[in-house]
């Protein structure tokens, strides 16, 4: 079987971990080296997780409650628990499928005076220009954050110097990961020390609890090699276990009820390292050939199947979802012939407020029912990579991404023209 994603970190990477993880030292100075070869402009900050810095961002931001946070209407469901959990309320502004960019228009129809901030998110591997939503930023006084957990494009790109606040993720299924870790730009230098002296009061994430970490991902990444794959599926079959499961409940960052005490640490020194190391040695070659083969692929189903996200440039292709009007058709002919394409589960749509439902992003939620995602890397080798193509070509039935349905207003044109590419 073609498992749906490869864990972006090599043996030698694991190795290296967990020698940082038995050697002890300075912690404070791993993590000053790393963010100062993070950003010269001394406005960077490690933290554990995209999530653990931006609930340490809201917590000292801490704004009056029922404050409004604008959030691209697909995102992670962790990112809307922590709005929520700072008593704000998150408010959606529905994307353009295309580019997953939020719509202008939206964003203007969802501004009021209570809103104080707007996220952000670069998804799928591409990035589109904030420009003109920095520009709407400023016209209503709102704090511009960028989620780049997705957008991790080598050590060259580390956010747009117009957003207040620039996050990327080396979380598990990221772009070149340490199995956790963040790094976040914050533009305000006086925001940025009231969090390092608010982070500093948090607990340190163990090394043995990393250690740990390190062992569980080599295992699967043993586990992901497809002659082992093969057996241990056949395993959980056998037990009458669902396999989605598996792969679904081992992705997970940081399960159950002690979200908070879990995300409210600070990186440990052996990932601060790790972190550090993944960025001298940044793996140009594996992006490139990812990058490209993403490419390849737009064009030759340009016409035929809506790639949600592709409009943007740069985009590295970190995944790539199509849209189907028969997902579960295509996932199960796919797995049929060995392909672990899946709807994905990481994902979500806002939901509106409850007094506001004309912001219901009808698009993102149309888009996110009927994307499928491809097992998409260079490791993969190009006849079974085009054998899954065509398969999929030959099950899919296009989705007809217009016909939003009944008592919903039809899609606004897509906005390439107000998203120029640069
Ligand atoms: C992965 C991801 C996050 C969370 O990153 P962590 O570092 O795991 O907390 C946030 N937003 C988006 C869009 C993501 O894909």
């Amino acid at each position: 079987m073609w498992v749906r994603k490869r864990i972006d970190i090599g043996w030698s990477d694991l190795g290296a971990g967990m020698l940082h993880a038995l050697r002890p030292f300075d912690r404070k100075a791993a993590g000053r080296g790393l963010e100062r070869a993070w950003s010269e402009a001394d406005d960077a900050l490690a933290c554990l997780s995209v999530r653990s810095g931006f609930d340490l961002l809201l917590g000292t931001l801490d704004l009056p409650p029922g404050s409004e946070v604008l959030v691209s209407a697909v995102t992670i469901p962790d990112m809307v628990r922590i709005i929520r959990e700072h008593g704000l309320v998150p408010v959606p502004v529905d994307v353009d499928i295309e580019s997953m960019a939020p719509k202008l228009e939206r964003i203007q129809a969802a501004v009021t005076p209570a809103t104080r901030a707007i996220l952000v998110a670069h998804l799928c591997g591409g990035r589109f220009p904030i420009g003109p939503v920095v520009e709407l930023a400023e016209r209503h006084g709102l704090l511009l954050l960028e989620d780049c957990a997705q957008a991790f494009a080598g050590p060259g790109y580390r956010g747009d110097p117009a957003a207040d606040v620039s996050m990327f993720s080396f979380g598990p299924i990221k772009t070149a990961t340490s199995l956790a870790g963040a790094l976040l730009r914050v533009r305000d230098p006086e925001l940025l020390g009231r969090m390092r002296t608010r982070q500093a009061a948090y607990p340190v994430q163990s090394r043995a609890y990393y250690f740990r970490r390190l062992w569980k991902y080599t295992a699967m990444k043993v586990g992901a090699m497809r002659p082992v794959l093969a057996g241990i599926v056949a395993y959980w079959k056998l037990r009458g276990w669902d396999p989605d499961r598996m792969i679904n409940g081992t992705a997970r960052g940081f399960p159950g009820p002690a979200f908070f005490s879990m995300i409210r640490k600070q990186p440990s020194a052996p990932l601060l390292a790790l972190m550090r190391r993944r960025l001298r040695r940044f793996n140009t070659d594996r992006l490139a050939r990812r990058t490209a083969r993403g490419e390849f692929l737009v064009k030759y189903l340009d016409g035929r199947v809506t790639c949600p996200g592709t409009r943007t440039r740069p985009h590295t292709h970190w995944v790539f979802p199509v849209l189907a009007d028969n997902p579960d058709e295509v996932i199960a002919a796919l797995a049929g012939a060995g392909f672990d394409a899946t709807q994905g589960q990481s994902m979500c749509v806002v939901d509106p407020p409850p007094d506001r439902p004309e912001l219901e992003p009808a698009e993102a939620r149309l888009m996110l029912a009927k994307t499928v995602y491809l097992p998409f890397y260079p490791e993969m080798p190009e006849k079974p990579f085009r054998r899954m193509i065509d398969l999929m070509l030959e099950e899919l039935v296009p989705a007809s991404v217009s016909a939003v349905g009944p008592g919903v207003e039809p899609a606004p044109a897509y906005a390439s023209s107000t998203y120029p590419s640069r």
